[in-house]
């Protein structure tokens, strides 16, 4: 078989979304991972099947090791190969409360979700991947981490958030020295305010602040804007890096005077 295959986790709506369609236009076979929308998650797969492609939707939520395997059994038993997982799936912080209120069960789902999830994932996908890479079936791996503005951004209401994406940060770099000698590349994506169901809560706040100048680009980010980042680096003309953070948030990051 020569398509290379991807599990994208969280892809059943917004930036995940997009990026599984993106990678299937590419020539991706797409695991298409959900935890509560079987029906978004189905339409993805129709949509990537009328446009030519290939995909699967497999529930499982990331933050349980149930959820992982169901996600890895399921990619292996259609295609018996895989050669890039993009760690997508996230949650916001609950009620988005104050770090003086915050409660251990949000701190234990949040965690759970957006770093140990992508964490042991990473662990199980990178092993496959290695024993791949052994047997002479795939010539190399990827893993692609979405992190976010909010790893070195500050938001007092959303501290388990904040940390949990600086987590993974930090995770990227050890996945990326870990494996750079076994012929798998890991990178970071971080990106800025996009409009998905994530962000439409808070739209008016953005909305006020991005109109105010929050970013040299003046717009929203759209889902599509991360999704072509993820399908460059895939493209393979980035063979001599790892461990690489690619903003993707209208230029937020700079330091302004
Ligand atoms: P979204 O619109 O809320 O979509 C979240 C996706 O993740 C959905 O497909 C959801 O599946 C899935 N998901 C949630 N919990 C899951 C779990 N436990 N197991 C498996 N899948 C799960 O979010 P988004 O805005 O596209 O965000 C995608 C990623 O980008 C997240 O990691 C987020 O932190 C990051 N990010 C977003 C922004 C932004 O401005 N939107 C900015 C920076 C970083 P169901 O449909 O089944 O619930």
């Amino acid at each position: 078989m020569s398509k290379r295959v991807a599990i994208v986790t969280g892809s059943s709506r917004g930036i995940g979304r997009a990026i599984a369609e993106t990678l299937a236009a590419d020539g991706f076979c797409v695991t298409v991972n959900y935890n509560s929308s079987p029906d978004a998650a189905n339409e993805v797969v129709s949509q990537i099947e009328r446009a030519g492609g290939e995909a699967i939707a497999v529930q499982g939520n990331v933050g349980s090791p149930e959820g992982r395997a169901a996600l890895m059994d399921a990619t292996l038993g259609r295609w018996n190969r895989l050669d890039l997982l993009v760690n997508n799936a996230g949650i916001t912080s609950p009620g988005r409360l104050d770090i003086l209120e915050a409660t251990p069960e949000n701190w234990d789902l949040v965690l759970d979700t957006n770093l140990k999830g992508p964490f042991f994932l990473s662990q199980a996908a990178a092993n496959a991947m290695l024993a791949q890479i052994e047997a002479g079936t795939i010539p190399a791996g990827k893993i692609i981490n979405l992190s976010s503005l909010s790893s070195y951004a500050s938001s007092p209401n959303r501290g388990d958030y904040c940390v949990a994406k600086a987590g993974l940060a930090m995770m990227t770099q050890l996945f990326a020295d870990r494996l750079g000698k076994e012929n798998i590349q890991v990178f970071e994506v971080c990106p800025g305010v996009i409009a998905t169901d994530m962000t439409g809560p808070v739209k008016e706040k953005y909305d006020k602040q991005i109109e105010a100048g929050l970013t040299p680009i003046h717009r929203w980010g759209q889902p599509e804007d991360v999704a072509k980042a993820v399908s460059a680096i895939c493209a393979d003309y980035f063979p001599f890096s790892t461990g690489e953070r690619f903003n993707v948030d209208g230029g937020f990051h700079l330091r302004r005077l």
